[in-house]
């Protein structure tokens, strides 16, 4: 639709200007820095920062309910750069002008009801929110596109040039800072680094195919992450980690998204997502709070972080009731199916905690929760959920495992509408699928596959057929004619079929 076809009321908010004063806030210290630059760490205490709109209460001028006029009327606008996450631009880009978002199809991703089988199976409603169908196949595009088209912004203005944009990963971040970079080049290149042999051929192939430098470094991404590290510490190279606050802006798309398909009314609503780098569930609680302070929603949801019991260092930081008494320590990590979380020292961590707080005190209850599954539960339910018509990952599987133990503990009710994180599309992980399917995983994951989730590929060759069509030679005739018979008889007693009567 044309902007002049919408009501006259509402015309002057949909297409957004350049507002706002936003400054980077060390969560340590509390300093304030300009954003003319790209920093990820204080120069002062050396803790993250978050992106904070300083003029954010001209927002709450508003009203809620024109509020969402804006954001449902520009669903039907065709302006590209409204399409993906900047469809929420004040509050997640309120200084970015609109020709310099990079926009690559990201966002706004499918939020699917759980098929009845499944429902029951759990005992409470919910959906799968498909982050796979983002272009690069996860969550991550959403904090790249706010990433890179900030550092576009930069280029645009002269402050940048010939960027080196780097990052370490579990595989995701890589492939989507490899995408995003790809689509900038040659003013943007990409390098990126990975724990050797701890991302799947797919995760591999992507960065790969984007023309990036891609770099296998030993040990597990928390080696890596140091050493990106300090390559951005020393370097003059654009870090595109979560450490960079313009990712966790980005992400908070997913949370703007889900309180708008949810007609903003967020009673009695549930998040659950995987914890990783904890740069994701930082980006939904970071939403759903701005939301809540501009009353957008009249809540903040629940929201259930889930760990592996091999990767649980959040789970275990929160098992002390006490906050006086927590006290932070990083796990070493063991294999993990959820290996896009498998992460023992989070860089996320103090915003979490400091977020982990603020939600809480806006709720006016505990509303943030965590649960730790087994490597066997996540497995499981990934393969249930997806023989139930979903395109959950490991990751998926793992929310859909932290789902059945929060209701198990009474941290979800029987009224409770649930929401679970799918990060990932599930392809990327086939790997594990296929190591269930024919039992081959390592003792260290301590998964035993049910044979009642296993599949595999049958061959029918009746064996009473002497030729069969190869590509180099098809056949003809009346063997050809025999070889159609003979197989479709074989399949019909396979599939135990009735014939027509
Ligand atoms: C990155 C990632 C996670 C973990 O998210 P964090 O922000 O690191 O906590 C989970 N699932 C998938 C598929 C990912 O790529
Ligand atoms: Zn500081």
């Amino acid at each position: 639709m044309k902007i002049n076809d919408f009501p006259s009321h509402i015309q002057p908010y949909l297409i957004p200007k350049v507002s706002g004063h936003v400054v980077y806030r060390c969560l340590g210290c509390g300093a304030e820095y300009d954003i003319s630059r790209l920093l990820y760490t204080c120069p002062a205490c050396h803790s993250v920062l978050l992106l904070t709109d300083l003029a954010f209460d001209r927002l709450k001028e508003i009203p809620p309910d024109t509020w969402h006029q804006i954001f449902d009327y520009r669903r039907m606008l065709n302006i590209p750069a409204l399409r993906g996450i900047y469809r929420y631009h004040e509050f997640i880009g309120p200084i970015m002008p609109l020709d310099a978002v990079i926009y690559l199809g990201e966002g706004h991703t499918s939020m699917v009801e759980a098929n009845p089988y499944l429902q029951e199976l759990v005992g409470v409603r919910f959906y799968f929110k498909n982050e796979g169908q983002n272009p690069s196949a996860s969550f991550k595009d959403r904090g790249m596109a706010s990433a890179l088209s900030y550092i576009n912004l930069l280029v645009n203005s002269g402050k940048l040039s010939d960027v080196l944009a780097v990052c370490a990963s579990t595989g995701d971040t890589s492939a989507s800072a490899a995408l995003y970079a790809a689509y900038l080049q040659p003013g943007v290149k990409s390098a990126v680094l990975l724990p050797h042999k701890k991302v799947t051929p797919q995760q591999l192939a992507q960065p790969l195919g984007s023309g990036a430098v891609v770099l296998e470094i030993p040990g597990v991404f928390d080696d890596s992450m140091k050493v990106v590290e300090a390559l951005s510490e020393q370097y003059n190279v654009a870090l595109l980690n979560s450490k960079n606050a313009w990712r966790i802006w980005g992400q908070e798309s997913y949370s703007y998204e889900i309180a708008q398909d949810f007609d903003y009314d967020m009673d009695h609503k549930v998040m659950v997502v995987p914890i990783g780098n904890a740069g994701n569930i930082t980006a939904i609680m970071s939403g759903f709070l701005k939301f809540f302070e501009a009353g957008i929603i009249n809540r903040v949801p629940k929201i259930i972080g889930v760990q592996s019991t091999h990767a649980n260092p959040v789970y275990r930081y929160y098992l002390e009731p006490d906050p006086e008494k927590r006290d932070f320590v990083p796990v070493k990590v063991r294999p993990s199916v959820a290996q896009a979380a498998m992460i023992g020292n989070p860089v996320s961590m103090p915003r979490v905690i400091h977020l982990v707080e603020t939600y809480n005190q806006n709720a006016g209850a505990q509303a943030v929760f965590f649960t730790e599954v087994e490597e066997q539960a996540i497995m499981d339910w990934q393969l249930t959920a997806n023989r139930n018509g979903h395109i959950a990952c490991t990751q998926g599987g793992e929310s859909l495992a932290g789902l059945v133990e929060a209701k198990k503990r009474g941290i979800v009710g029987e009224d409770d509408v649930v929401v679970l994180d799918a990060t990932a599309h599930p392809l990327k992980f086939a790997g594990f699928q296929a190591m269930y399917f024919e039992n081959r995983f390592p003792t260290a994951f301590e998964i035993v596959p049910k044979k009642s989730l296993q599949n595999a590929p049958r061959l029918v060759r009746p064996r009473d057929l002497d030729v069969v069509p190869t590509a180099e030679k098809p056949l003809e005739g009346k063997d050809f004619e025999r070889f159609v018979r003979r197989t479709t008889e074989a399949i019909a007693k396979e599939l135990k079929l009735v014939p027509r009567g």
